[in-house]
């Protein structure tokens, strides 16, 4: 029970508790004093009796007798003298009986004559007052069997003892012991009245003790609310826009979700475009005073129902309830856009930002705060990637998707069983042979089929697990070539690597070893980076290239054309080939088409490089690359990727097939590259 009312006081306010711990305090604090006040009170009122008593002895008895006649006792004569004088005091003092024992403990005179010369067991009081203690005791004395019946209707008496002594000195011996019976009724109603004024007074000090402390800590408390309610309005609100903050909007949408349920409502995250550039050119007092016009504008534009929420830096959010559908979130989006478009006049300047928008819908994109935030963040990368003001999330923009997610875990975990390895043949077109093959990877997912590399090598990329990917790609593909060559098949291979390979120590370890384990000289071997490989780091790129090349590595630059390396990155690369992107060689029909893959080709030569065409997809293409002077072609009129047996039927299909070259050493060496007949015929496809 106290357990559940400690509860009910903890849940109420800190006032509440106050009020109700310093009422009980405070109450408490009033009954012992109050008992304190009653015990001292009771003790002043029997002081009184005990004076009283004082004036009857010293009046009455004590300066009758004499001390021979206490020691010795009265006649009776002398007992009736005292009994008349004390009854004329009696009348001035209410007194219920007196007796007089002397220090043989007999009773020398008592107002109930019968006791006299009676020396009756003698009590602690008698006791306590023969050694100079005066003292007062009440006692009820219906319960007094032995008393007078007459002194017993007195009921509740004060019985005071005193010692008597002879002399005026308070050290004088005690001669005998005195006891004065006094009606303890009055003294009671003085006592109980003294009481009752005593505790009013309490009570009303109390009442006041309470009411200023109460007051005190109202004013405390409620001064104590108002600065919490503060510390909370900021805690929540953006202090320059006056906004929600990314807190406050994420409880709100929280809220919001949970009350709409099915009915589609729209998030939409909101990044300014340009506003570094106002930050950094005018400064951060142009920049604050901008954020504040936006948020203006916002909240102008939308209904009052929507919700808009300063995230941080340039970053609004926004949740739209009652959206129909996408579309019309795109629309508000939209006219978003626009208003943020419309030129700010800041302090006298005009200045123009733009807004990028991401949309995602509940319950279509996400049911809960986190997903719909994410995919809002993800259409807006894509808003401000395309330029297009406003987009809907899309998955297929999502690296995060649960599915692409998924892929990645797969892949990390059976990279090493399901990776295969396709082989597309390259052709020397002058002399109409096959003279080498380009690996291409390939997964071999049980379910959902063989993969092309873009479904994954991006997710590879992304996950770090390049390295592992090329390495994987390296080791099938050396041991194949191995194999061709071992079964006297005239090629070189070629292999992908990508960005974060190129700058790989370990990359190099792993192709010497592989080298070496398929008895395969590095001179078959052409490692083909991008353009923008090589121009993200032209210098580390040179380092790499260079050190597989003093081994004897071949390099070949991919999709040449359609990135940006300056010709003096090309010209100081150690690079054998280059490789016209397909893009270019399928507009080979058109005159401009021609004439980027004819610049690049006399580019190529003029550079001493082999070029090879990617992507020959027209018969017309050979004769026309032929033309134009190009080296080597590859694409899918001549063959498409496929799988080493494959190909191995395909090569032994076809009339040029030759078998004539002599297989390669057991175990070459690495440095000099010396094949015999092998490099020779390498030279004719790669200078
Ligand atoms: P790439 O290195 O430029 O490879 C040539 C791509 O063109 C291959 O696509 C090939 O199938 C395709 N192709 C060949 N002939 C034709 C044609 O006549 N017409 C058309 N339209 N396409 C043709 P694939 O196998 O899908 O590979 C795509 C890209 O993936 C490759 O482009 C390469 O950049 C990358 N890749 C493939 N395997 C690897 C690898 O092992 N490591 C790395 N890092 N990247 C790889
Ligand atoms: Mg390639
Ligand atoms: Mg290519």
């Amino acid at each position: 029970m106290v357990g559940n009312a400690w509860r009910s006081i903890r849940n109420r306010s800190l006032l509440q508790k106050f009020g109700l711990t310093a009422l009980v305090a405070i109450a408490l604090i009033g009954i012992v004093i109050g008992q304190l006040l009653r015990t001292s009170v009771e003790r002043q009122v029997l002081d009184g009796a005990i004076g009283e008593a004082e004036v009857v002895s010293r009046l009455g008895l004590q300066n009758a007798i004499g001390p021979s006649e206490l020691k010795n006792g009265l006649t009776s004569q002398r007992v009736r003298s005292l009994e008349l004088a004390l009854r004329s005091d009696f009348a001035r003092i209410d007194v219920v009986d007196v007796v007089l024992w002397n220090l043989d403990r007999t009773v020398v005179f008592a107002t109930d004559t019968t006791d006299i010369g009676t020396s009756s067991t003698v009590s602690t009081e008698v006791r306590r007052a023969e050694a100079g203690e005066a003292l007062a005791i009440v006692v009820d004395l219906t319960a007094d069997t032995d008393a007078d019946p007459l002194l017993r209707r007195h009921g509740r008496v004060v019985q005071v003892y005193q010692p008597v002594r002879f002399g005026s000195s308070a050290s004088a011996e005690t001669s005998g012991v005195l006891r004065t019976s006094i009606p303890y009724g009055p003294i009671a109603e003085t006592i109980a009245a003294e009481t009752r004024r005593l505790y009013l007074a309490l009570a009303l000090a109390c009442l006041a003790l309470y009411a200023l402390l109460f007051r005190l800590v109202a004013d405390a408390s409620s001064e104590l609310q108002r600065r919490a309610d503060e510390n909370e309005q900021q805690a929540r609100h953006d202090a320059l826009t006056g906004l929600p903050n990314r807190t406050l909007f994420a409880e709100e949408l929280d809220g919001i979700l949970q009350r709409h349920g099915t009915h589609p409502l729209a998030i939409a995250l909101i990044d300014l475009d340009r506003f570094k550039d106002v930050n950094d050119t005018l400064g951060h007092h142009t920049g604050d005073l901008l954020l504040i016009e936006v948020g203006r504008r916002l909240q102008e534009t939308l209904r009052a129902h929507d919700l808009v929420a300063r995230l941080g830096g340039d970053e609004f959010a926004l949740v739209l309830t009652g959206m129909v559908d996408a579309e019309a979130a795109l629309v508000v989006a939209g006219r978003v856009v626009e208003v943020i478009e419309e030129p700010f006049e800041i302090e006298g300047l005009q200045l123009d930002v733009g807004a990028s928008i991401g949309v995602a819908m509940a319950p279509e994109h996400g049911t809960d705060l986190a997903t719909l935030l994410q995919r809002a963040d993800i259409a807006m990368y894509l808003a401000k990637r395309t330029g297009v003001g406003a987009a809907l999330y899309d998955p297929t923009h999502d690296h995060h998707s649960p599915q692409q997610l998924a892929l990645v875990g797969d892949l990390r975990r059976r990279m090493d069983e399901e990776l295969v390895v396709h082989y597309q043949p390259k052709l020397d077109l002058r002399a109409d042979r096959v003279c080498g093959v380009e690996a291409l990877v390939r997964w071999d997912h049980p379910e959902l089929g063989l993969l092309p590399p873009a479904d994954f090598v991006p997710l590879a990329e992304r996950s770090g697990m390049m390295n592992r990917l090329t390495s994987i790609v390296l080791e099938q593909s050396l041991a194949q070539l191995g194999r061709w060559l071992a079964d006297g098949r005239d090629l070189h291979l070629a292999v992908n690597v990508s960005a974060r390979g190129l700058h790989d120590a370990a990359l190099t370890d792993v192709i010497e070893s592989g080298l070496a384990r398929n008895g395969v000289p590095a001179e078959r071997l052409v490692l083909e980076v991008t353009e923008t490989t090589i121009a993200a780091d032209p210098d580390g790129a040179r380092d790499v290239l260079g050190r597989l090349r003093s081994q004897g590595v071949r390099f070949s630059i991919d999709d040449f054309g359609t990135g940006y390396s300056s010709l003096a990155v090309l010209r100081s690369l150690p690079v054998n080939e280059i490789k016209i992107d397909r893009e270019f060689v399928g507009d080979l029909s058109h005159p401009e088409g021609s004439a980027i893959v004819e610049y690049s080709i006399r580019l190529g030569h003029m550079l001493g490089l082999t070029v090879v065409a990617e992507g020959v997809e027209d018969p017309e293409d050979q004769p026309r690359l032929l033309g134009l002077g190009c080296d080597l072609g590859q694409g899918f009129w001549f063959a498409p990727p496929m799988p080493a047996d494959e190909l191995t039927a395909w090569l032994d299909a076809r009339p040029d097939t030759d078998r004539s070259v002599p297989a390669p050493p057991a175990v070459p060496h690495p440095t000099t590259g010396s094949a015999g007949g092998v490099l020779d015929a390498d030279e004719t496809a790669i200078r």
